[in-house]
């Protein structure tokens, strides 16, 4: 097995897949087509091509606001490069190709890194100008088999239009930003995408069988049969079905939920018969945008989710950002440590307004399903009553406002610090529920770094001590008559099913192309 480095988009989960490498057009700068230039036929030309990839572009900008700024920068493109093809009497190619390295070059010298990644739309819609203008109408991805893994130097947002998802397991490119559309619409879609993984990816060849680790932002090829097998159960692509209960051999009805971070997510799980949402990680909402979501933005995400699991449950937790999980738009002070730092609820507490408008939109979607709230990274019985505060005062705003919300809704907790294990029995007796999070908990009880691949074979959820904790956690919850469930990957893990069912645990949170095999597993067990 071979580790590659690079830069992952999405915070978990693992992808396995045959190695497809697409070969993409250059950008622009395809030479001039054109000998003897007539400016008129050169401007109609451009206006011709322009019209084209309007067409193309206008179905997916209707739903999708990446392609509705391609189509601004379209028109702002074209009105350039027909003066250009006028003053200067160029071909239309050479143009579009002129055009485009100057507007680059007046975004290189931005010190915004978000901002500066913007070139890449330009970059985008020049390449589809020229490709119209050379009428090259070649999709690279036409000949993509099932399960596959491109491998390019860089895709472009576009480039997501000619793929077909359904066959696509992952991504890995030599360069790419992670503030980039392309890997904004990775997130949205929680395609496993991996960037900056430079030269090395040059030895890899088509039809290889590598896995993407998202967790640990690698790639690995000659993956052996036991991370083929645990990648195979995380691939967030793998579409089977179990709409049946989960019943152990004596009777006992296991919930299985899963874990999701997008509305594809949320769809998929759904249909593979989770019995609802015990994790939404709502970072991917975040992550996806050039600012913070609105109140309303998020209300509508929120609302499509609720309407998607109808009366199944919908358990979304508050931004856990830090550490490893960053805004693209948002710089957080510099950490020392930034796993022991500003991160989690003690992020939101520490900027009220991002969290009050978070559980305002919460709190306004849940009249529309079955939602329940949650809270990651407590560590005190103070710290879930400011939060607890925060959201009474929300309701307040809400009722004098005469907006319509849940009065009702109540809050959970993540227990994923040791703090929390060992106040579990003070924790049962104020909050709604609990979901343990076993991949920090693990991080912090065994004090290893979740994503340091040199100690990747000490993080281990089996632990002893992370299974005492899931027993005494699961004790003060059955003891104060609450729900606990597991959502950190090793519920996920079928090897790990019995000991869990055994420790007490009723109900799992798993990734969703992992249900019919937890099913089966459940169904094999005798837990009494
Ligand atoms: C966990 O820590 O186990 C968990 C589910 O949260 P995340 O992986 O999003 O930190
Ligand atoms: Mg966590």
């Amino acid at each position: 097995m071979k580790e590659i480095k690079g830069i992952s988009v999405l915070p978990s989960g693992k992808a396995v897949g045959k190695v497809f490498r697409a070969k993409i057009q250059p950008a622009f700068n395809m030479g001039s087509y054109i000998t003897d230039i007539l400016p008129e036929h050169e401007t109609d030309r451009v206006r011709n091509a322009c019209l084209s990839v309007k067409n193309k572009l206008a179905p997916h900008a209707e739903v999708n606001e990446i392609f509705a700024a391609h189509m601004e920068i379209l028109e702002d493109i074209l009105e350039r490069v027909v003066s250009m093809i006028k003053e200067e009497k160029t071909d239309a190619v050479s143009a579009v190709g002129k055009c485009c390295t100057e507007i680059c070059a007046m975004f290189a010298d931005i010190d915004d890194e978000y901002l500066r990644s913007r070139s890449d739309d330009i970059v985008d819609v020049c390449r589809q100008i020229t490709l119209a203008l050379t009428e090259n109408n070649e999709n690279p991805f036409s000949e993509m088999p099932a399960n596959s893994i491109i491998i390019a130097e860089n895709l472009l947002a576009s480039d997501t239009i000619s793929i077909d998802l359904s066959k696509l397991s992952g991504i890995a490119l030599k360069k790419g930003s992670n503030t980039s559309h392309l890997a904004i619409l990775a997130r949205n879609n929680a395609i496993p995408l991996i960037l900056g993984i430079g030269d090395e990816l040059d030895a890899i060849q088509d039809g290889d069988t590598i896995v993407i680790d998202s967790e640990k932002d690698m790639v690995i090829t000659e993956p052996d049969e036991k991370l083929l097998s645990e990648a195979a159960r995380q691939s967030t692509c793998k579409d089977e079905t179990d709409l049946n209960p989960a019943i152990t051999k004596d009777n006992i009805e296991i919930t299985v939920y899963a874990n999701a971070g997008s509305l594809a997510d949320v769809k998929r799980a759904i249909s593979a018969g989770a019995d609802g949402i015990g994790l939404l990680r709502t970072e991917f909402i975040f992550m996806q945008g050039k600012d913070f979501p609105s109140e309303e933005e998020q209300y509508n995400f929120y609302t499509e989710c609720a309407k998607i699991c109808q009366d199944k449950v919908l358990t979304i937790r508050t931004l856990d950002i830090g550490a490893d999980k960053q805004l693209p738009y948002y710089t957080m002070p510099a950490e020392e440590n930034p796993v022991m730092g500003l991160r989690g609820i003690r992020f939101s507490l520490s900027s009220p307004d991002i969290l009050k408008t978070q559980l305002r939109a919460i709190l306004r979607a849940a009249t529309s399903g079955n939602i329940r709230l949650m809270f990651p990274m407590i560590i005190s019985v103070t710290e879930y009553r400011q939060a607890c505060t925060l959201l009474e005062s929300c309701k307040t705003e809400l009722q004098n406002e005469n907006i319509n919300c849940d009065q009702t809704l109540c809050a959970g907790i993540m227990i994923e610090t040791p703090a929390s294990v060992l106040l579990a029995d003070e924790f049962a007796a104020e909050v709604a529920f609990f979901s343990i999070g076993t991949n920090d908990l693990t991080q912090y009880m065994l004090a290893v770094d979740r994503n340091n691949p040199y100690s990747a074979g000490v993080c281990d959820s089996l632990h002893p001590a992370v299974m005492k904790s899931i027993s005494d956690i699961v004790a003060s919850a059955d003891k104060y008559g609450i729900e606990v469930s597991v959502c950190g990957e090793v519920a996920s893990d079928s090897n790990a099913t019995e000991l869990l069912l055994k420790l007490g645990v009723r109900k799992l949170s798993i990734t969703s192309s992992g249900i019919p095999a937890i099913k089966q597993q459940i169904r094999k067990q005798s837990i009494n």
